[in-house]
């Protein structure tokens, strides 16, 4: 027996990064994870196989969640797959080089919203029905919506979408067990956090941290199976900043 034996968890964006350490981290602790990718089919396989070696389950599922009707397509096929879903990790999200408000234009801004905030909404509005009591449902933002940044428009505002999502979900849910809470990262060393920034970039990031390095993705995701567990029971509608200090 581990502490997630017999939950059953949805993690979007599981194939690379913060999302692969999730859903590595949720297998070893027991639970049966499906998780998304968007393009990247042999990432995927990856992480099917590495959960597989270490004597867990984890299936993926390709859904780009830019796509209408993708986000309650998932929950349904890890509904068939898993039964009652009790833990929801909307992890995946859109990242762009840095646009300014003035070169923001229609288009990223709304698929900043159809993959950030809108998958997230129909992901929780499934959960919100269909969630057995106790389930965890755990949303990761950025530290960019407390430490605002140049170039962030529609990323951070899809961000704060997600957070208040989830602040309002912890209040209408908490009467049925069911916990909601955000997590924020700081500059974690990922393939999203490598395309946005040069090296000169990462070693100032890793500078202004009080612990003096960059995020690992497992920093990130030790701190969502928390949360996902049954220590977390009494913690809900919270923002954590797993950050190394830096806010
Ligand atoms: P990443 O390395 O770019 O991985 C992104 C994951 O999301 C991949 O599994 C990707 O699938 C999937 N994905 C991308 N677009 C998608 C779409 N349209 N539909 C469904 N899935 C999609 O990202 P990361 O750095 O691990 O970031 C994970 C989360 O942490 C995000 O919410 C991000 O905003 C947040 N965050 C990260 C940092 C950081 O420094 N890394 C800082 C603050 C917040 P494919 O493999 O198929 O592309």
């Amino acid at each position: 027996m581990t502490v997630l034996s017999g939950r059953k968890a949805v993690v979007t964006g599981g194939s690379r990064g913060i999302g692969r350490a999730i859903v590595e981290r949720l297998a070893r602790d027991g639970a049966q994870v499906v998780f998304t990718y968007a393009e990247n089919a042999g990432a995927a396989a990856e992480v099917e196989k590495a959960v597989a070696e270490l004597g867990g389950a984890a299936h993926a599922v390709r859904a780009d969640l830019a796509e209408p009707g993708a986000a309650e397509r998932l929950m349904r096929e890890a509904e068939e797959r898993l039964g009652a879903v009790d833990i929801l990790v909307n992890n995946a999200a859109l990242t762009f080089a840095p646009a300014g408000l003035a070169d923001t234009d229609d288009e990223l801004y709304d698929r900043a919203m159809a993959v950030n905030a809108k998958a997230v909404f129909l992901t929780m509005r499934h959960a919100a029905r269909h969630m057995p009591d106790g389930g965890r449902i755990v949303n990761i933002s950025t530290l960019n919506t407390v430490r605002p940044a140049p170039g962030t428009t529609a990323y951070v505002a899809s961000k704060g979408a997600l957070e208040q999502l989830t602040a309002v979900a912890a209040q209408e849910l908490g009467p049925r067990g069911i916990t909601v809470n955000t997590v924020s990262p700081g500059a974690t060393d990922t393939d999203l956090l490598r395309g946005t920034n040069s090296e000169e970039n990462l070693a100032m990031a890793a500078a202004l941290t009080p612990l003096r390095r960059l995020g690992q993705p497992s920093d990130v995701a030790d701190v969502v199976a928390f949360l996902s567990g049954p220590d977390a029971r009494w913690v809900t509608g919270q923002n954590i900043l797993v950050t190394g200090g830096l806010a």
